[in-house]
């Protein structure tokens, strides 16, 4: 089985809250999907998604996954979908870098996979683990009020898992920090995210303020792996690292230098299924609990985040997050929806989704 044509769709996806802002005054008021359909000469397709959190998360944006599957996806022509790592190898040899343009191949990839050997993806990523796993929201940062307001309305969802965005003034990080934590029901977990938002004095004087709430963990307070690790070594609060863990390398030395208490799977900044299933297994090895998400996403990259968080040992699946419950538009059929603050990979075979046309449109662009 051979590689025939991608196609390459746009959507944009408006957020239900308006808009979604974290550290810096950074923010977004729509998402930008790439949703590329991967065809076959056996007559298999495969869907994939990739959506950066605009241009200024990470080093990656929307236009930007287009560009490098035009320059990506001729290479990808002629090769077989089914052996994921050598495929993967291939894109590497092809491009340098550029691990969110992979993702929504290596995703689609999956699916392909999965659909020709009639198993979902979770069974193929190593074993669904009970029925159903827990998610995350996290809440826009706002005043310390309206974060308590939206809280409490994910909690009435079913959540106990809240990812605090802060970042914007010491003084008003405390006051958000403790008024959500205060008002939290007893099991809940309130991660404050600064989203590398706080210089070293910054995240110094929040983390001293806030190191009697026990239901507090910090996650990446700076930009820097090394200004991360001096604020751990201060801090006696869970320690959770995201950003700045971004290959199995700088993993390996976190938890060589004990940095981390948890740390986040992003699949597209790792770059697809297959490399984020590396890191998955690795920290099962060392024994980190996992976020496991993306960047963003609609109803396709939603179902690829819950066959890899279904398949996470429960204990070490810290949470996941219910991307698709951020946006108004539905992409596709059978992707995982939220219930009681829990979620399910589908149990049909692929990633189990399939796409509604009406809302891709016409693709932008084809590989063939
Ligand atoms: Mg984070």
């Amino acid at each position: 089985m051979k590689i025939a044509r991608i196609s390459v769709f746009r959507v944009m996806l408006p957020l239900k809250e308006g808009s979604y802002k974290w550290s810096g005054g950074k923010g977004v008021t729509e998402y930008d999907s790439t949703v590329i359909r991967v065809d076959t000469d056996a007559g298999v397709t495969g869907w994939g998604e990739c959506v950066p959190l605009g241009p200024v998360y990470l080093p990656s944006y929307a236009p930007g996954v287009r560009t490098g599957l035009r320059e990506l996806g001729p290479a990808l022509i002629g090769l077989s979908p089914l052996r994921l790592p050598q495929l993967n190898r291939a894109m590497d040899a092809a491009l340098k870098g550029h691990n969110y343009v992979k993702s929504a191949v290596d995703i689609a990839c999956w699916d392909i996979l999965g659909k020709v050997t009639g198993q979902p993806v979770c069974t193929l990523l190593g074993g669904r683990y009970g029925d159903s796993f827990p998610v995350y929201r996290a809440v826009s940062l706002g005043t310390p009020d309206a974060m308590v307001a939206r809280a409490a309305e994910y909690r009435a969802q079913g959540l106990a898992h809240f990812q605090l965005k802060v970042g914007s003034s010491v003084d008003e990080d405390i006051a958000r920090i403790g008024a959500v934590s205060e008002a939290a029901a007893p099991g809940d977990v309130v991660v404050a995210d600064a989203n590398t938002g706080w210089l070293r004095h910054e995240a110094m004087r929040v983390v001293h303020a806030v190191s009697h709430l026990g239901n507090v963990y910090i996650e990446q307070p700076c930009l820097s792996y090394d200004e991360c690790l001096s604020i751990r070594r201060h801090c006696p609060l869970p320690f959770v690292l995201d950003e700045c863990i971004d290959s199995i390398d700088a993993l390996i030395r976190a938890h060589a230098d004990h940095a981390l208490d948890a740390v986040n799977i992003k699949v597209s900044r790792v770059g697809g299924l297959t490399r984020a299933r590396e890191f998955r297994d690795l920290c099962g090895h060392l024994g980190i609990p996992m976020t496991v998400e993306d960047t963003a996403g609609s109803s396709i990259a939603m179902a690829a985040v819950a066959h890899l968080a279904h398949s996470t040992p429960p204990e070490l699946l810290f949470s996941c997050a219910a991307h698709n419950e951020r946006v108004t538009l539905v992409t596709a059929e059978g992707a995982p929806r939220m219930t009681d603050g829990r979620m399910s990979a589908s149990t049909a075979p692929g990633l189990g989704v399939e796409p509604i046309m009406d809302a891709l449109g016409a693709p932008l662009f084809e590989i063939a």
